[in-house]
């Protein structure tokens, strides 16, 4: 059986330590803001943006709301993102995705500066990433690096297998586990045997957004299996893109959807922005 990854208790760890350090940072007379912007209203992007907002509060980050209406022009939302960027008092910018089907995703991302891209999305971020510089890098995926090594379990040398290539979980994912010194494949919707290569995999970490895809056969005895995706199953209940009755008969260690990689996004968020604040 399995040992369960707690993602709930190491994200818990993980926001008391940046609230020290905040503190801290405030004895000093340093504040850490971040400016969280959404466009229309839609009801996830509500609650993610309520979660950060949260989030904020408890670790003493100052957040400055932008609740801006549907039919925002994408001038105007760069035009806040520009007084945002030149804003002093301000470390990190986050424009909760997706915007509206008229604002042009990519043209957003590349207006945030580099300096404040707390969601590690920019294209500097991402260069920066792959050539092994400083840079903010995406919170899941970063996320699911802190799971493991909080959980003592050792990446450098073992076979990783990411499934998914998304620009926000599957490719960053492989790239900082390659950045851990694994030896890492990753996988997609055009891989031709995708059993036979999860079975490689000392650590398989799934992110396809498919519910509870991967099941025991696509496990080697032992494995660590870190599931990504989040669904809600026919009862509505919560379920990732592992199926964890089957999975957790073989792994040596597994993280619950609920309470395993989710918990860990919003962390890794605050720990962006702080450093932020900290490099500025
Ligand atoms: P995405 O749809 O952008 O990417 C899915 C990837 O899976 C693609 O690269 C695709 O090639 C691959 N794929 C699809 N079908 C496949 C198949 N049959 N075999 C192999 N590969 C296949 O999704 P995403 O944004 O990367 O998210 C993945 C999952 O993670 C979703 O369930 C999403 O809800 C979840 N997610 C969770 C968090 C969190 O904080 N826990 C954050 C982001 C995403």
């Amino acid at each position: 059986m399995a040992k369960l990854i707690d993602g709930k208790m190491i994200s818990q760890q993980i926001k008391d330590e940046l609230k020290a350090k905040v503190a801290t940072l405030k004895e000093e007379g340093k504040d850490i803001c971040l400016a969280v912007i959404q466009v229309g209203n839609d009801p996830a992007s509500t609650v993610y943006v309520g979660n950060k907002k949260k989030a904020c509060e408890y670790i003493g980050i100052k957040s400055l709301a932008f609740e801006l209406p549907e039919e925002t022009t994408e001038e105007e939302l760069i035009g806040i993102i520009d007084k945002l960027n030149n804003d002093n008092d301000v470390d990190g910018i986050l424009v909760q995705l997706p915007v509206p089907k008229h604002i042009n995703e990519d043209t957003i991302i590349k207006s945030i500066s580099p300096k404040k891209d707390v969601d590690g999305f920019h294209p500097a971020s991402v260069g920066a990433l792959s050539i092994g510089q400083h840079g903010f890098v995406s919170c899941t995926p970063a996320g699911v690096i802190q799971l493991l090594k909080r959980s003592n379990i050792e990446i450098a040398g073992k076979e990783c297998v990411v499934i998914g290539r998304s620009n926000i979980v599957g490719k960053p994912m492989s790239m900082m586990l390659l950045r851990e010194n694994g030896t890492v494949t990753v996988c997609h919707s055009k891989t031709k045997d995708l059993k036979d290569v999860c079975k490689r995999a000392d650590i398989l970490v799934v992110a396809i957004g498919k519910p509870k895809m991967i099941d025991e056969s696509y496990v080697k005895d032992g494995a660590v299996v870190i599931d990504v995706g989040i669904h809600r199953d026919e009862n509505n209940k919560l379920c990732g893109d592992v199926d964890f009755e089957s999975v957790e008969k073989k792994a040596s260690y597994i993280t619950p959807v609920p309470g395993g990689v989710g918990p860990m996004t919003i962390a890794m968020l605050m720990n962006n922005c702080v450093e932020a604040g900290i490099n500025k």
